[in-house]
């Protein structure tokens, strides 16, 4: 296995036993993006000038013995959603084209304390609104396992980047499921927090009570070294908790004995690709083997999750976005007469058609007349799920089903349909409003060699016993080991 392909955990120890150096591995990635990115497309904007130079830095420190973080000089990505002081951060839109933010997101903070090592920044659908990246102002990325295909959405560069060894580990967002079905759809671990696990300031805001950050790892290890790099209480943003984070990497092994896990039995009725079916089948053989006692819970409140997350995203995105006026940063149309035309021409022009179709479908739901029958009937049903997640998780432990009920498709094919985009963040969409954890991990593979995605939930801030189910399983299944077959 090459270096790029390999995980950062095991690099770190590579090179404190000197068998490696962090230059070796840096320029390792840049080989490899130079050899795939033109097919890719995973980035929107490189920083590999200093790579390998801030690679050197780590190894002199190591040739004077000075104690190293895993994560130090390690060649990371990061989603084109987090403000990066000095570089360009434009969310995938046109909007954004040319805005390089003044101050960095408190995870890139996080992430520069412990020796971040930025390869660039990664693409994504507009304002992460998407479920395959095909809504990137800057052209689609390409799945690695099959370039006609889509990596997944809306994390899906920072997905495609890591799957494919142009980067060892990325920070991706997730408010729907774009952390974990990008995951899912390219055999990588991906973690959404609880909602307040990680700061959100700093990231381009979407729905703000649903947005999270969380990694996206080549394993277990690494997502969890990831999250406790950039996890934490702070203080700009009131919504980040208090709750102490823990060392995420201790205590990954063991088994899942005396575990209890829960299939929902409103899940199974769902529309799934016969893959998804026969390998998710598979993967409850495997924690079964582990000792789980797998039952069926029943929480009704998710078959509406669809019809409430596309009500309150968009409202709240809606609100969200009336900052890009055309004032204040970001574009401003140049053929303007007077100050409607700036507003006007400058969002015409600015956003792409699915950014411009929440934001209208989110005017609507909170206009007079249907603020009560749309937004305040999803905000009770969303407290309903919340509830109902709280009394199955004083039964079982965690929650499985499969990330995506879908294998990676193919570009274009749900494009015109905006509800088939949609539905395909089903199983993904309830952590969010819930404000649970959720993580994937690499599920097998459908017949014709596409990734696919086990998904585990459980209840608020039990990242770590979610990470050591996730670990045991990883361990048992053995799919992470997988790497795409890249020409
Ligand atoms: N696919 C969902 C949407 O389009 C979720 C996106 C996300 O998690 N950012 O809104």
């Amino acid at each position: 296995m090459e270096l790029c392909d390999t995980p950062i955990h095991r690099l770190h120890a590579k090179r404190l036993a000197g068998e490696i150096s962090t230059a070796d591995i840096a320029r390792s990635v840049i080989q490899r993006l130079e050899t795939v990115e033109p097919t890719i497309r995973a980035f929107v904007t490189l920083t590999t000038d200093n790579l390998e130079t801030n690679a050197r830095a780590v190894d002199a420190k190591l040739a004077r013995k000075e104690t190293v973080f895993p994560l130090e000089g390690m060649p990371i990505t990061l989603k084109d959603i987090f403000c990066t002081q000095g570089v360009e951060t434009t969310c995938g839109s046109e909007f954004l084209k040319g805005f390089v933010p003044p101050f960095d997101a408190t995870v890139v903070a996080r992430l520069k304390a412990q020796g971040l090592n930025l390869v660039g920044k990664t693409n994504m659908d507009e304002f992460a609104m998407g479920s395959s990246t095909e809504n990137s102002a800057f052209g689609p990325t390409r799945n690695p396992w099959d370039t006609s295909r889509v990596p997944g959405g809306s994390s899906g560069g920072t997905a495609a980047a890591v799957a494919a060894g142009e980067a060892l580990g990325g920070i991706g967002t997730d408010t729907g499921g774009s952390i974990r079905q990008p995951a899912s759809f390219t055999s990588l671990v991906g973690l959404k927090p609880t909602y307040g696990r990680v700061s959100r300031y700093g990231m381009v805001a979407f729905a703000s009570s649903l947005d999270q950050a969380g990694p996206l790892a080549r394993d277990v290890t690494d997502a969890a070294l990831l999250l406790g790099a950039i996890s934490g209480q702070d203080p700009r943003d009131a919504t980040s908790s208090v709750q102490p984070t823990a060392d995420y990497t201790a205590g990954l092994s063991g088994d899942l004995k005396g575990v209890k896990i829960g299939l929902v039995k409103e899940f199974q009725t769902g529309a799934l690709d016969a893959d998804v079916e026969q390998a998710f089948a598979e993967n409850l053989r495997v924690l079964r083997s582990l000792g789980a006692d797998i039952v069926e819970v029943s929480l009704p409140s998710l078959q509406y999750a669809v019809a409430i997350y596309y009500i309150l995203a968009p409202c709240e995105a809606s609100s969200n976005l009336g900052r890009y006026d055309g004032v204040r940063y970001g574009r401003r149309d140049p053929d303007v007469n007077n100050l409607a035309d700036v507003y006007r021409k400058s969002r015409e022009h600015g956003f792409g058609p699915e950014v411009k179709r929440r934001i209208m479908l989110g005017t609507f739901a909170l206009s007079a007349g249907y603020y009560d029958a749309y937004y305040n009937k999803a905000m009770g049903l969303r407290r309903w799920m919340a509830q109902e997640f709280e009394a199955v998780f004083s039964q079982v432990d965690f929650i499985a089903s499969p990330t995506s009920p879908v294998v990676p498709f193919k570009l274009g094919e749900k494009l015109a349909d905006p509800m088939q985009m949609y539905l395909v963040d089903a199983f993904t969409l309830p952590a969010n409003l819930a404000g649970i954890p959720g993580i994937s991990v690499p599920g097998g593979f459908s017949g014709q060699g596409l990734p696919l995605g086990l998904q585990l939930m459980a209840g608020r801030f039990q990242e770590a016993r979610l990470l050591q189910a996730a670990f045991a399983f990883e361990t048992a299944a053995g799919h992470h080991a997988r790497r795409p077959p890249l020409k």
